[in-house]
């Protein structure tokens, strides 16, 4: 991913609009590449900054934590989303393995 349509993407990736795969392309760029951190960390303050008005709410909101947070939660999930992909694999590998070795039996 470049530049360009890294910074394309922050608006969605703030509203939580990105697929599974292109919010770990995000965010690969985005540890790789100072400029669209900054960026996102700008914009994303920018949308918190906007919600908390709009909910007339006074909380003291740490935005450069709650960004790291959700980077966080983002890559647990991919972390768990593969994860899973690799589980249903191996169980469609066993599977097939069994059908086989019935197959050959009978
Ligand atoms: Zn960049």
């Amino acid at each position: 991913m470049n530049c360009g349509e890294a910074q394309s993407l922050i608006e969605a990736f703030i509203k939580d609009e990105l697929s599974m795969r292109k919010t770990k392309e995000f965010i690969d760029h985005i540890e790789s590449c100072g400029t669209c951190r900054e960026e996102l960390e700008v914009r994303f303050l920018v949308e918190m900054t906007a919600a908390e008005l709009d909910n007339e709410t006074d909380l003291d909101y740490d935005f450069a934590n709650m960004l790291k947070n959700r980077i966080v939660e983002k890559k647990r999930r991919i972390g768990n989303y593969t994860l899973l992909a690799f589980l249903i694999l191996l169980v469609s590998a066993v599977l097939l393995v069994l059908a086989f070795y019935y197959f050959i039996i009978l």
